[in-house]
């Protein structure tokens, strides 16, 4: 048996995978990566323009990361989180040097459903409420609180799970639930819909509102003027705790090391995975605020993980945010967004009748492809390529020419690698233009 057919039969036969009909998905396996490009056993390349689960923000294999990895496992495999790490001490402190405000203590989980489950109990146990308000457009990971928090459909056949969510209508100006014509009224109108949300569930009951800063699978959507600090000041009014998810947002997706900053905005607690060492180990946490860490000074937090800390996780982070700062890659993510991408973009969509939206920051875009003049989304897409449809056709224009996409209902999210270079995110776009010529077919 060669190397991939042993590949594909073992895990056809044992590997159980996430969010499929395990008889209808046939992964495609994976031979090796580096920097913005995977390949598989028959050497053919594929740019990932979807930075894999839009974590791999420093590109693939990178090889300071793989050199303190090593180094780590050489020193210490793994120590439990009640003793103090080097490691662990230098990427908490790191990460609380870039946060906002106060939030100077970082609690570590392994990734961000956990983040966002602890960062909610911090938040219940904090005010003494229990209820949370999160949006319908929203992803938060698939733990118990955490799904029950996402708003998008995953959360239903994982009902009924936890108790005291209640979903709300974020602000969406292409496809604008409160008629808005313009970006300030969808961010007004959306805030006095989250302040009638609040009053009618009862403030006092409410302990956490729970928003991604951009929304990240559910399109990319890039808050209007005005709304964040709008969801800050209401917070504050009602004692709510802010609870800012970056799991996909932060450490530099959108040109900054939270997408808070763009907005100037301090929440009271961040969740963060992904990009804090590109995912080349499981890790997360909670950036913690100093009013919120004093509650648990004398009284114990409930909560805690094996691995919390590990410090593989934490020399990886480290060395990622070294990474970040030396290479300059928060600035290369920003001038990327700015220069190429977003200009590269609004030019494919005066072209492309299909393209009805073109909207991001960073490297955090996405493109919504319509059917008509009315929006229709040109759908039916199927993540396990079981079903045919419009978006699936597209998403294989892609593939075929060496373009790995990351395509959700009826959007192509365009994420490269923060480290992508000018040339490879313009050869992305050029397959993205020949690709959108299957999408321009199904537009009436
Ligand atoms: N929050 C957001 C905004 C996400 O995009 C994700 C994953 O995509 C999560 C939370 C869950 O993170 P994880 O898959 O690491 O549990």
């Amino acid at each position: 048996m060669t190397d991939e057919a042993q590949v594909r039969a073992d895990d056809r036969a044992h590997v159980f995978h996430s969010w499929s009909a395990q008889g209808l998905i046939n992964p495609l396996p994976i031979a090796g990566a580096l920097g913005s490009y995977f390949w598989d056993y028959d050497g053919k390349k594929y740019l990932d323009f979807s930075s894999q689960l839009v974590n791999i923000n420093i590109g693939h294999q990178h090889p300071r990361m793989v050199e303190a990895i090593q180094e780590q496992a050489a020193k210490l495999c793994t120590i439990q989180p009640a003793f103090a790490n080097d490691k662990r001490g230098e990427a908490a402190r790191m990460i609380a040097e870039v946060a906002p405000g106060s939030l100077n203590k970082v609690f570590f989980t392994n990734g961000g459903a956990e983040a966002n489950e602890n960062a909610i109990r911090m938040a219940r146990l904090h005010t003494g409420r229990h209820k949370v308000l999160s949006t319908y457009r929203s992803y938060h990971g698939s733990t118990a609180t955490a799904i029950t928090a996402t708003g998008d459909p995953r959360r239903w056949p994982n009902e009924p799970v936890a108790v005291g969510v209640v979903h709300f209508w974020g602000p969406y100006p292409y496809r604008s639930p409160f008629y808005a014509e313009t970006e300030e009224q969808e961010g007004e109108r959306a805030l006095q819909h989250l302040r009638d949300t609040i009053v009618f569930e009862g403030a006092g009951t409410i302990a956490a509102i729970l928003i991604e800063t951009v929304v990240g699978t559910n399109g990319i959507l890039i808050p209007p003027p005005g709304y964040l600090a709008g969801v800050r000041a209401l917070c504050d009014e009602f004692g709510i705790v802010f609870i800012a998810d970056e799991v996909m947002a932060g450490f530099g997706r959108c040109g900054e090391w939270f997408a808070v900053d763009h907005w100037g905005v301090t929440p009271d607690l961040i969740t963060f995975a992904k990009g804090v060492n590109s995912g080349y180990l499981p890790l997360g946490g909670v950036v913690i605020s100093d009013e919120i860490a004093e509650t648990f000074r004398e009284r114990p937090f409930p909560g805690g993980l094996t691995y919390s800390g590990h410090p593989l996780a934490v020399a990886s982070a480290v060395a990622s945010m070294k990474i970040f700062k030396e290479e300059g890659i928060i600035e290369h993510a920003r001038a990327l967004g700015e220069d190429v991408i977003g200009p590269g973009l609004a030019a494919l969509a005066a072209k492309h009748p299909s393209i009805g939206d073109v909207r991001g920051l960073g490297v955090f875009w996405a493109i919504e492809l319509i059917r008509d003049a009315d929006k229709t989304p040109l759908v039916p897409f199927n993540a396990s390529g079981a079903a045919a449809g419009p978006m699936n056709d597209v998403a294989a224009a892609c593939k075929e020419r060496g373009l790995w996409p990351f395509v959700h209902f009826n959007r192509i999210h365009v994420v490269p690698p923060c480290t992508a270079s000018v040339a490879e995110v313009r050869e992305g776009l050029a397959i993205l233009d020949e690709a959108l010529t299957v999408a321009d077919g199904f537009y009436a």
